[in-house]
């Protein structure tokens, strides 16, 4: 595959060159009739959905008119990320087969993409937006900035080199996604330009308050007492990632049935995890199947739960990360902690 910039494993930042070719890239999705298609990652987060959203009103202000969105799987966004421009969402079945541009977001490998992999073969052009380290570097041109907090700030940077003006609806959507890939603008990666870049947001017109309050400080009340059970059966293990601490919790299906609520208000849960003070590494276990587990894992800079993840089929950040896990609860547990043990 004709990849223009960052190799696999390379923590470089893009070059100039890469943005001209990304720039060049986006620019033959804008001739007359061009037919874009833009993906976001399977079960899309903040980030994965913003950025592509955000990104999607830009080519609106450039002139695409043939323009779709979306992601692997079932069409349907949970609540609190509900946002602007989601009209522009369509099932996954009624993709374009063979667009003339084709822009990925958030997706750190192939098999992110879900059964739309098949577009990165079949388009004319195809731009990878995205943040990972762990990206395997996939696309015809590929634009990482395994720097940037969030896909967003990829995007937004690209849509202002493209000279689009930032309005209130798209600032919306790419400030989503920077608050949540920032935890409110608390991670490491939080950097100048994220405030500058948040600045530039807000300046739009958004209305900061109400989106903290929907995507942050609101749950219903059996999530909050679901919290509760799943947070009182975690477990801490101070011996483990070499001494640094290991605490997980584990939510189960009859979790959800018991307290009736759907599995997406679980993804807010790893906070609660992660905040104990005496492990460097918190895991939640969120049981999707019988034997199949979405994984979450986090570290307070001692481990990099990136390289466990992906060792396990996943990717993320080096201190974010997750993966499908299949079997026991207790047998995902463990092979974490053995491959936890081995990096110290
Ligand atoms: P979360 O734990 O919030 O779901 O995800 C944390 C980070 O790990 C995010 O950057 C997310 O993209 C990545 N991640 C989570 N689950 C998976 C997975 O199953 N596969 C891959 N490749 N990345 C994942
Ligand atoms: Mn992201």
């Amino acid at each position: 595959m004709n990849t223009t910039t960052l190799a696999a494993g390379t923590t470089g930042r893009p070059t100039e060159q890469d943005w001209a070719a990304a720039v060049n890239a986006v620019r033959s999705g804008l001739r007359p009739g061009a037919r874009v298609l833009l993906v976001c990652h399977v079960n899309p987060d903040g980030d994965a959905l913003g950025s592509m959203l955000g990104f999607a009103q830009g080519l609106r202000k450039l002139g695409v008119t043939s323009l779709q969105c979306t992601f692997p799987g079932a069409l349907s966004v949970p609540e609190p990320l509900h946002m602007p421009a989601m009209d522009l969402l369509i099932p996954e079945g009624a993709a374009d087969p063979a667009p003339d541009l084709l822009v990925t977001f958030d997706a750190a490998s192939e098999s992110r993409l879900g059964a739309l992999v098949d577009r990165l073969e079949t388009a004319t052009v195809s731009l990878v937006l995205d943040h990972h380290a762990s990206n395997t570097g996939f696309g015809k041109v590929s634009l990482v900035d395994p720097c940037a907090a969030a896909t967003s700030v990829v995007a937004a940077e690209l849509l202002r080199r493209l000279d689009v003006p930032l309005d209130r609806e798209m600032a919306e959507c790419l400030y989503i996604a920077l608050v949540t890939d920032t935890g409110s603008f608390k991670f490491d990666l939080t950097t100048p330009e994220v405030h500058e870049l948040a600045a530039r947001l807000v300046a739009a017109g958004i209305d900061v308050g109400a989106i903290s309050r929907r995507i942050f400080d609101s749950r219903p009340f059996g999530a909050v007492r679901m919290f509760g059970e799943v947070m009182g059966r975690a477990q801490l293990e101070p011996e483990s990632a070499g001494g640094r601490g290991l605490v997980y919790a584990v939510a189960t299906l009859d979790d959800l049935a018991k307290h009736q609520q759907p599995p997406y208000v679980l993804e807010a849960l790893i906070d609660s995890v992660r905040c104990v003070a005496e492990a460097d590494v918190a895991l939640l276990l969120k049981q999707v199947a019988p034997a199949e587990w979405a994984v979450s894992m986090r570290s307070k800079g001692g481990a990099d739960v990136s390289r466990i993840a992906v060792e396990l089929g996943g990717g993320g950040h080096r201190l974010a990360a997750g993966f499908t896990g299949h079997g026991t609860a207790e047998q995902i547990i463990d092979a974490v902690r053995g491959r936890l043990a081995a990096q110290f």
